[in-house]
């Protein structure tokens, strides 16, 4: 099957994500002299809807969509190819001589045209995607009123008592945003105490406008066309009911790894993509980089390091001779 397909057709490298840890990854591809692609749905990822991120070496205070636009105009400048697509399938192809394993992938763009592309290497990069809470009508109140964005959203709830349900770095920073907008901002934290850092957790107490409601759920969001309150399951005030007119989930994410299962690559309970030091998943020449790989810390610097360093892995397969360089395989 791969002899039919022109050398000249087959990348060196797949960047599957076009995140930061994708981005960072396109960056030393080309600088390596990889025929290297990016395919991402959205350029940038979800570090765009970051309202600021304090802990990016080299900027005090960005935020995340301006971050992700120098990444960017990175590319740009290093002409690293970047196409809005989404993955839709992917297979290895083996047993073919000079080509080594080869891996096939499907895409598709946003006007539903199909394309295939073949890689050499793939370095999977595909994040994460927001969690549901799993409220009642939480999916009938999305868009009028639950909200999983509060970059995008906060300023539509100017003046207005609005909850953010969660308690780590997302939540808090979602209450210190909104909070400069609406009314009064409540944080529904599920346990005791918040896992956020402690700074971010400092400015929410310091805030005269946000109150912190700890071991409270959310059980069931209210109202017809619009959200008008959110049902409590520990009462504040006396009541059961906190009427509210926005609630911004913001309590985590789940990893889109749904592709590297399809392949064989080897995930965690938490369904992670494993890897090594290097970078290296269970299978040759397959890399992951950045929230969808199992490494503890998700935060755009890991990501980053995670996209470079499989990236110069990519680069060392591609360059050592042999029919399938399967050598680079190692899992701890
Ligand atoms: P986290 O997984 O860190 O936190 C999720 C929060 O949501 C936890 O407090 C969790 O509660 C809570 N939660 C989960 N499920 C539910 C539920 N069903 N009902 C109520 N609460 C629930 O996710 P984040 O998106 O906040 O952060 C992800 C990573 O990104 C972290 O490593 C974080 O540090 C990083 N980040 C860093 C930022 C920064 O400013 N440095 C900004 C944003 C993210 P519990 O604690 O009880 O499990």
């Amino acid at each position: 099957m791969t002899d039919t397909i022109p050398p000249q057709d087959i990348y060196d490298v797949i960047i599957v994500g076009a995140g930061s840890a994708g981005m960072a990854a396109g960056i030393y591809s080309v600088r390596f002299g990889l025929k290297a692609l990016v395919l991402g749905k959205v350029v940038g990822g979800l570090l765009n809807e970051s309202h600021n991120v304090e802990n990016y070496p080299g900027y005090a205070s960005i935020p995340g969509l301006d971050l992700m636009m120098k990444f960017k105009e990175h590319c740009d400048h290093l002409n690293v190819p970047i196409k809005e697509e989404w993955v839709t399938a992917a297979q290895s192809i083996t047993g073919h001589g000079q080509h080594g394993t080869l891996y096939r992938i499907a895409a598709e763009d946003e006007a539903g045209a199909k394309h295939e592309y073949t890689g050499r290497t793939l370095i999977l990069a595909m994040g994460t995607k927001h969690r549901k809470l799993g409220a009642k009508n939480e999916e009938r109140l999305s868009g009028r009123g639950v909200s999983y964005c509060a970059t995008c959203d906060a300023a539509f709830y100017k003046n207005v008592p609005v909850a953010i349900v969660g308690g780590g770095d997302s939540a808090a920073q979602a209450g210190d945003l909104v909070a400069q907008f609406a009314s009064h901002v409540y944080m529904l934290v599920r346990k005791e105490k918040m896992r956020a850092e402690p700074i971010n957790v400092q400015r929410l107490e310091q805030n005269p406008k946000v109150t912190i409601l700890y071991n409270t759920n959310a059980l069931e969001a209210l109202g017809d066309k619009m959200l008008t309150g959110i049902k409590l399951s520990t009462p504040y005030n006396g009541s059961d009911i906190l009427p509210v007119e926005g609630m911004f989930v913001e309590i985590g994410h789940d990893v889109q790894s749904e592709l590297a299962a399809q392949l064989g690559v080897e995930l965690n309970d938490h369904k992670e993509i494993k890897i090594d030091s290097e970078s290296r998943t269970n299978l040759p020449g397959v890399y992951a980089a950045g929230d969808v790989a199992d490494r503890p810390y998700k935060q755009a610097i890991t990501g980053v390091a995670e996209g470079v360093v499989a990236a110069f892995g990519a680069y060392s397969r591609i360059k050592k001779p042999g029919p399938d360089n399967g050598a680079d395989v190692k899992r701890g």
